[in-house]
């Protein structure tokens, strides 16, 4: 048995120690969208620090600045100059459950069958509590591990890290390393381990369509004057293919991308089951590119509200001006103004009955992430995802945006990224009784053991 195979023993162990350690995180509130919760964070991140010390981490920082909730940092930098240093990113908030169905107490750590339900049992919780419980294995059989650790634990995920670039600048030390291993990510089945590498960005505008001052009788003018209403929705129609897809901008994905994505078991039950769809519904056909294309690598747009008259404001008469407002997701390798440079012909050009249309882009917004895993780290990666998991990481895309990661990806594009997780298809993440695969989270702490095992043994990281 190798060292690190006695280590990943050990953690087998105590992994019912494990997960009271981790069921004791979730019994706080810490949600960071509420002020009512923002205390919880607080004492969850003193907490957590209090605990690191304990364990035997040095430098355990609770990190402040002004205006923002607090982080944890803390070192493990014992394997000395000549090992590499992993930084481990997770986050300690968690969304709010108010008003959501729970047959559960959210914050009470509840175990049904092969899963823990609670309120950030996965997101993020058992992110980085699947490191800290391969870090006291290697304390318990080696003294240490084979490489330096730094924690940086976040208290803002959840509102969309809006302080975590001032807290790079503020704190730079804390994120000095040569690997990054960002814990808050998805596997695509229990099974099927998953790196991501891709985000789909954001970009929000307002079609506006005006043509008279005011209302008038649609009986007296309708047929000679231009209907906005009828204008908004032929112009919206401009946009979409006969399955009601975004037509435009369709990207050409890698043969090769395309194989390995026909392993990642997004069937049409799967679909069903997660998009709650009716019994008598279909998802959208595949025309040629598997369903994961469609999410990850794919621009799409979505109508999320308009103006057109509601039953409340029902009368017979064209009205003045009818907007919507459109959100499109970005392709990875595409960027927003590709996004304006093919809305604008589709939607100013031969304007409907002549209406008057503009479009104007709504600030925020997020750029798309695309990320080519190579070089030792991620070889050494998938060595330890053999042993633990019994196959190697599958590369992985997000459909939406998660600002700290595309955070990460500008800032140290140049490191190894490792972006792993505990989370499945069915972890219900920001939903009603989300939860935690055991399984996953037993493999998860055997594929760090032997993550800090390979990665030791890497030569090219420092
Ligand atoms: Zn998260």
């Amino acid at each position: 048995m190798s060292q690190a195979d006695a280590v990943a023993a050990f953690a087998e162990t105590r992994f019912d120690d494990t997960v009271a350690e981790l069921a004791r995180y979730l019994t706080f509130p810490a949600i960071s969208c509420d002020p009512a919760h923002q205390g919880d964070v607080r004492r969850l991140a003193d907490a957590i620090a209090k605990d690191l010390k304990d364990l035997g981490f040095t430098n355990v920082r609770v990190l402040h600045l002004d205006g923002a909730l607090p982080s944890v940092s803390a070192e493990w930098l014992t394997a000395g100059p000549s090992a590499p240093t992993i930084l481990v990113y997770g986050h300690l908030d968690l969304q709010p459950v108010k008003g959501e169905p729970w047959e559960t107490d959210p914050h009470t750590a509840v175990i049904k069958g092969d899963r823990l339900y609670a309120r950030g049992a996965a997101d993020d919780m058992g992110g980085w509590v699947s490191h800290l419980a391969a870090l006291r294995a290697w304390l318990a059989v080696a003294g240490g591990p084979p490489c330096n650790i730094k924690l940086f634990i976040e208290g803002e995920e959840e509102i969309g890290s809006p302080n975590l670039e001032r807290y790079m600048d503020t704190f730079p030390d804390v994120f000095e390393a040569d690997v990054m291993v960002l814990t808050d990510c998805e596997n695509p089945a229990i099974d099927i381990p998953g790196l991501t590498v891709s985000l789909r960005g954001l970009v929000e505008y307002e079609l506006a369509c005006e043509a008279i001052a005011s209302d008038i009788h649609s009986g007296l003018w309708g047929n000679i004057v231009p209907d906005v209403s009828v204008a908004l929705v032929t112009h919206l129609a401009r946009l979409f293919d006969a399955d009601g897809r975004f037509a435009f901008l369709r990207v050409e994905v890698p043969e090769a991308w395309r194989q390995a994505a026909r392993d990642i078991p997004l069937t049409p039950e799967v679909i069903r089951a997660g998009a709650h769809l009716l019994p008598d519904v279909e998802p959208l056909p595949e025309c040629g590119h598997h369903h994961t294309e469609w999410i990850w690598r794919q621009p799409a747009c979505t109508i999320v509200s308009t103006t057109l008259p509601t039953p409340d404001r029902q009368k017979n008469a064209l009205r003045a001006r009818a907007s919507a407002v459109l959100s499109v997701r970005i392709a990875p390798g595409q960027t927003r103004h590709d996004i304006r440079a093919c809305l604008e012909p589709l939607l100013l050009d031969r304007p409907t009955g002549g209406v008057r249309i503009t479009l104007t882009e709504r600030p925020g917004g997020a750029e798309a992430w695309l990320y080519t895993p190579q070089g030792p780290a991620f070889a050494a990666a998938d060595r330890a995802y053999v042993k633990a998991w019994g196959r190697p990481l599958v590369q992985v895309g997000v459909g939406g945006s998660i600002p700290f990661v595309a955070m990460f990806g500008r800032r140290f594009s140049k490191l190894p990224l490792i972006l792993n997780g505990v989370m499945d298809p069915e972890t219900s993440a920001h939903g009603p009784n989300e939860s935690l695969h055991l399984g996953i989270f037993r493999k998860a702490i055997a594929a760090n053991v032997h993550l800090y095992d390979e990665l030791a043994r890497c030569d090219g990281l420092r």
